[in-house]
């Protein structure tokens, strides 16, 4: 399979995968602008780990997880954290690219469409971001973390709400988590950054 075939795949998995869980489809429309853009795949050590062991799945998300699997050796997989900020294990075995965006596989300017995988027992620091943020799980199962709020375990098919600004975290324990993320609102092409 060419590696537009299997970015065209993915979309249409995605696609049923925001049709199928309600809030992902009331958080934002599905892009009616989306072009596909050739970018060159950008490797990082978590693609084996997120291939052999990407956690449990529920029926409705075995075919994203499927797809994502697929799409490993193709995508352009971002750390955008250092070393000093969040240390080497993580970034051995976590890593996010972005699917749909502004500066994505597909490029669309009306939400951004993110994938992210961490391995078991890492934790994501404080972070936050302009856009406000739609997290689902496509499969595993995380903590999630949002300042003055009970924190959530999350599996397939869950959903947490960040809003603009909002500190939040994510833990894993024995678990891998795999997500698809989407944002809506103001600074799409901006990075996260960890809270002071
Ligand atoms: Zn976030």
């Amino acid at each position: 399979m060419s590696a537009r075939a299997a970015f065209e795949a993915l979309l249409s998995a995605a696609r049923d995968w925001h049709a199928s869980v309600p809030a992902l489809a009331g958080f934002v429309p599905w892009p009616d602008d989306l072009r596909y853009v050739p970018r060159p795949a950008h490797a990082l050590p978590l693609i084996p780990l997120l291939q052999a062991d990407p956690g449990t799945t529920s029926p409705q998300s075995q075919p994203l997880c499927d797809a994502l699997r697929a799409i490993a050796p193709y995508a352009e997989w971002r750390h955008t954290y250092t070393e000093a900020e969040v240390g080497g294990d993580f970034l051995n075995r976590f890593g996010w690219f972005e699917l749909a965006g502004p500066d994505g596989h597909f490029i669309t300017h009306q939400t951004r469409m993110t994938v992210g995988y961490w391995g078991p027992n890492l934790y994501y620091d404080w972070h936050q971001h302009e856009p406000e943020e739609l997290y689902s799980v496509v499969s595993g199962q995380a903590v999630f973390r949002v300042r003055d709020q009970t924190d959530e375990t999350l599996s397939a098919g869950g959903t947490r709400l960040h809003a603009s600004q909002q500190p939040h975290a994510l833990e894993t324990r024995d678990h891998p988590v795999l997500t698809f993320v989407l944002w809506r609102g103001a600074g799409l092409a901006d990075p996260p950054r960890l809270s002071a």
